[in-house]
């Protein structure tokens, strides 16, 4: 006599850790930095880099700017203190003056538009660190969720293998030499036979083999898909 019984029992315990297990490998590929973390950190750091560039580029058009006015004033400065006293020098150091005044106007707008596009850029730049904080945020909490479903999953896997060591345990060893061997090929090593179709494939089952697995003196398989088939 074969342990069907036994065997259809080892079989549901196996076929549920299969489907548990298979779950767990699901939530394994999904753990892990999210797939956009790197690319979005790149951006970040070019970004960084962007505003460090224009910052610099501002900062010395600002010290090109205070250079020229500090010059005026010196040049402003002869034109009352009395080291010029000819006329004809005065009025050429008055017109270096306006000269270097007009030189002002002309690098203000450069460097202003300098600041404003740095404050742009710097914009971006806390734009897209607030975007990783909130995004980073997100997918914490979606990890920390399947890290709790995995650990469930686990404990259901643990109990799952305890109840196939059990069952396993209860089987002669030629038996479970059979339901390994089928194992390896079909995870429903064995199906219930109902109204004379095999329970794996749902085909009609010939009146010789539903004889023989009536008997259950030996492991009767189905011709179609080749489980164990056994009539409860
Ligand atoms: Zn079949």
């Amino acid at each position: 006599m074969i342990a069907l019984g036994d065997l259809v029992e080892l079989n549901e315990a196996d076929l549920r850790l299969d489907r548990v297990k298979h779950l767990i490998d699901d939530i394994d590929d999904e753990l892990g930095d999210a797939p956009w973390l790197e690319a979005l950190q790149t951006e970040i750091e070019e970004q960084k880099t962007l505003v460090d560039e224009i910052a610099t580029r501002r900062a010395s058009a600002e010290s090109d700017l205070d250079d020229r006015r500090q010059k005026i004033e010196t040049e402003d400065g002869k034109l009352y203190d009395g080291s010029i006293t000819e006329s004809r020098e005065l009025r050429n150091q008055q017109e270096a003056v306006y000269a270097l005044r007009r030189g002002v106007k002309e690098a203000e707008e450069p460097a202003l538009a300098l600041m404003e596009a740095e404050e742009l850029q710097r914009e971006a730049s806390t734009y897209l660190t607030t975007l990783l904080t909130e995004a980073q945020k997100s997918w914490d909490t979606a990890q920390a969720a399947l890290k709790s479903d995995r650990a469930t999953l686990a404990k259901e896997a643990a109990s799952l293998e305890t109840d196939v060591t059990t069952w396993r345990g209860e089987i002669a060893a030629a038996d479970l030499a059979i339901y390994d061997k089928q194992r390896l090929t079909r995870p429903l090593a064995i199906a219930a036979v109902a109204g004379g179709v095999c329970g794996a494939c749902r085909l009609a089952l010939p009146t010789t083999i539903l004889t023989r697995a009536r008997r259950v003196t030996e492991p009767v398989f189905c011709p179609t898909c080749a489980c164990i088939v056994y009539v409860p």
